[in-house]
């Protein structure tokens, strides 16, 4: 059996991926989890989500095969306890995927990955449900049916890119309170290898750690099991109540989609490319806009105040670079996550020097003349830009990166160090 589950948290307390380290816990009593629990991140643009819009779904190989029903109920009991029904945005869902046919693994391996890329309605959801009479509890409007199925859907048909989170979560008493974390502890944890997003070098944060008052104590990623379980025997911290270790879709790019610029819609996100054709701007606000386009239309790309030294890199573009962005699209503008920087404009077309100075254009098609000797000219002149940037990649740091934003220090052959922007 599979089991889905999403929406039971709010912004106040809470999270989904509890109330699924809980159920773990329960579920052992009726079976065995098969492999891995599954923490999937969904489209980070959906209006509804409370924090990181993650879904979760636990595979269960089961003691008795035949009898179901206590599981279901013990889920869904669970649920009714702890949910925050409350919360006019808490609309939980559960679904049970007890078999499979070649026919559903199809229609859910295009649904999960639509739940990533797209916004979808609760009915279409529900129409898959009943079509493959997988057994389901939508609570309140059902919105949660939608995350539940999805991620449900990729425990059945498989991640084509998964990762690991090893999240620790603190004990009851503790919630709402600082959080207790050996500061030194986590920055040896974030030193050990095939982990990221421990701490922030470049801003010199720590950053494995929620600042809401959730059951979250902290979060370790990376690339295998034993490489999150290695970093986190170095960290020192307040007692532990639980920890699961999660297979995800987290920091894999699976959000983007390639596209051309005037295919674009808002809520989805996309990898472009295009040429700068409006040099940057900085914004009261502190962040940078440049514009650019492709052989379809135009687009202006936004680097926010969060994404820091990032936005250095973006200042020094000029009209003419050409480049791959990768963001989410959000009232027509991308929001930035990453930039490739694929080739420089080295040349600059300017009004002709004379006397340390530049000649005076003298009208449309009449030339050039210095305002200083009287020389004229006929052309302005083409020279050679000094650039200060160089071509590759360029990404934010940890502190503004998105759950599902795959980290430079995961694209084979290139190590974080050379390619973090400063
Ligand atoms: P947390 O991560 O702390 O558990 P959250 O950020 O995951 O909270 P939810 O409370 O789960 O947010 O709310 C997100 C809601 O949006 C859920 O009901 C989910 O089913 C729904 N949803 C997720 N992805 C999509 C999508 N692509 N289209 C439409 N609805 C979606």
């Amino acid at each position: 059996m599979i089991i889905g589950l999403d929406d039971t948290d709010s912004k106040e307390g809470m999270c989904t991926t509890y109330l699924a380290a809980v159920l773990i816990e329960k579920l052992k009593a009726f079976g065995r989890v098969e492999g891995y629990p599954l923490l999937i991140r969904l489209n980070p643009n959906i209006i509804y989500k409370t924090r990181g819009n993650a879904a979760l779904a636990i595979p269960i190989d089961m003691n008795r095969s035949d009898d179901a029903g206590p599981i279901k109920k013990m889920v869904i009991d669970t649920i009714e306890e702890m949910a925050v029904f409350s919360a006019q945005n808490t609309n939980p869902g559960v679904v049970f995927i007890e078999g499979s046919s070649d026919g559903m693994k199809n229609d859910l391996a295009r649904f999960s990955l639509r739940a990533v890329q797209d916004v979808l309605e609760i009915s279409e959801a529900e129409e898959l449900l009943l079509r493959h009479r997988i057994s389901h509890k939508g609570f309140k409007n059902g919105r949660g049916l939608i995350g539940a199925l999805a991620a449900a859907g990729f425990a059945l048909t498989g991640l084509p890119d998964i990762t690991y989170e090893l999240i620790a979560y603190r004990e009851k008493k503790r919630w709402g309170t600082p959080r207790s974390i050996d500061e030194d502890s986590v920055w040896k944890a974030a030193a050990q290898p095939d982990t990221w997003d421990t701490v922030d070098y470049e801003n010199r944060r720590i950053v494995f750690a929620p600042h809401s008052p959730d059951p979250i104590l902290f979060g370790i990623r990376g690339k295998s099991e034993l490489a999150v379980r290695r970093a986190f025997s170095f960290i020192k911290s307040e007692p532990l109540e639980r920890y699961v270790v999660y297979m995800t879709n987290q920091n894999t790019d699976m959000h983007l989609v390639n596209g051309k610029i005037s295919e674009v819609l808002d809520f989805c996100s996309y990898i472009l490319e295009g040429t700068v054709t409006k040099p940057p701007r900085t914004m009261e606000g502190g962040y940078v806009i440049i514009e650019i386009h492709d052989t379809t239309s135009a687009i202006e790309c936004v680097a926010f105040e969060p994404t820091k030294g990032f936005r250095n890199i973006i200042r020094q573009l000029q009209v003419g670079d050409e480049v791959t962005v990768y963001g989410s699209v959000k009232e027509g503008t991308l929001n930035l996550e990453k930039l490739k920087l694929e080739a420089l404009n080295q040349n600059e077309i300017k009004n002709p020097l004379c006397c340390k100075k530049r000649m005076k254009s003298m009208g449309r098609a009449q030339g050039f003349r210095c305002e200083k000797c009287g020389a004229r000219a006929k052309e302005q002149v083409i020279e050679s830009i000094k650039r200060t940037i160089s071509t590759g990649f360029y990404e934010v740091p940890p502190s503004a990166r998105r759950h599902l934003s795959k980290p430079l220090a995961r694209f084979q052959g290139h190590s974080e160090a050379s390619f973090c922007a400063h």
